[in-house]
């Protein structure tokens, strides 16, 4: 057993023995957190499984220190929290959400982390048979604000961005109405790769159920990264995929549910604003966006007040 390996071991037991006792706060420096997850050095090849699980037992360690809070900050970039500080960590086996106090460094060198480890899954080997790529996430890693689609298209698949054919235009055209840009928000998928057609030459499809579970993680850990304020949940199967709700977006959207903590606004899937151009169903999203900018404290004008509200 090597020297890394002894003190995983010695840290393991001494959380055990302390959760035994029945503490559930101890403190940890954000630094060695992230280190934690940096730096597993190569293992020896016949302790491969049982590093890694030791690794991820370690990792289930999280903080729960949640950043200070910005009432009424109505600007939607989020400032850094700041220098690391000593923090409070949970001793919980499955703890709802990573919560951390990054640096902006920090973070941006995690979420490199996660995207790289992302772009080269192959979890679901038919949609790595057809996929052009992996579409992880575009925008702002200190988002507020954070929209959740279903999976990417054509024109996503062949561009590595999420939301840039005819769909992503119409969400283009939402940020922009409430006063924010693609680069200051956060935008990414329930899955992460185009869901396959095998027989037909184009055509999208659902993802699965095993699919969005298999993908699930890669999402979990852009939001524990990010930490959004709000998000905006685009349509049923990102309800599903995020709530496990199946009640069809019809009944949930417009009003707020809550997602490790986050409260997510469910709301129509811009791709059905492209098939039902009726201005009273723009006006349904656009209301849904509005209680979205007042949960993040964001000003709305008189003329936002007024969007879609005669045909
Ligand atoms: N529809 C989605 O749900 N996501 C995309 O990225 C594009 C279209």
């Amino acid at each position: 057993m090597n020297h890394y390996q002894s003190a995983l071991e010695a840290t393991e037991a001494h959380l055990r023995v302390l959760q035994a006792n029945g503490v559930r706060f101890l403190n940890i420096r954000a630094e060695t957190l992230f280190a934690l997850q940096q730096s597993v050095p190569q293992p020896p090849p016949q302790s491969n499984a049982e590093n890694a699980r030791k690794t991820e037992t370690l990792l289930a360690v999280q903080p729960l220190v949640s950043e200070a809070s910005q009432p009424g900050t109505p600007q939607l970039q989020r400032s850094s929290a700041g220098p690391e500080q000593d923090e409070r960590v949970e001793v919980h086996p499955i703890p709802p959400a990573l919560q951390h106090s990054l640096g902006v460094g920090q973070k941006a060198a995690a979420m490199a982390a996660l995207r790289e480890r992302t772009m080269a899954c192959v979890k679901c080997p038919h949609l790595v048979k057809s996929r052009h790529t992996v579409v992880f996430g575009t925008g702002d890693l200190n988002a507020r604000l954070m929209f959740v689609g279903e999976a990417p298209g054509a024109d996503e698949d062949a561009q590595g961005e999420p939301f840039v054919g005819a769909a992503g235009h119409t969400l283009t055209r939402i940020i922009k109405a409430m006063g924010f840009t693609r680069e200051t928000v956060y935008i990414a998928n329930i899955l992460k790769c185009r869901p396959d057609t095998p027989g037909q030459s184009g055509g999208n499809r659902k993802p699965t159920p095993e699919e969005m579970k298999t993908c699930l993680p890669w999402l979990l850990e852009q939001i524990d990264l990010i930490r959004p304020t709000v998000m905006v949940a685009l349509g049923a199967t990102a309800v599903e995929g995020l709530l496990g709700k199946g009640e069809g977006i019809t009944r949930l959207r417009g009003r707020f549910q809550t997602f490790r903590g986050i409260p997510v606004m469910p709301t129509f899937h811009p791709s059905y604003l492209l098939h039902n151009s009726a201005v009273t169903e723009k006006r349904k999203v656009w209301e849904d966006m509005m209680q979205v900018l007042e949960k993040l404290g964001a000003p709305i004008s008189e003329k936002q007040r007024g969007f879609f509200l005669k045909a």
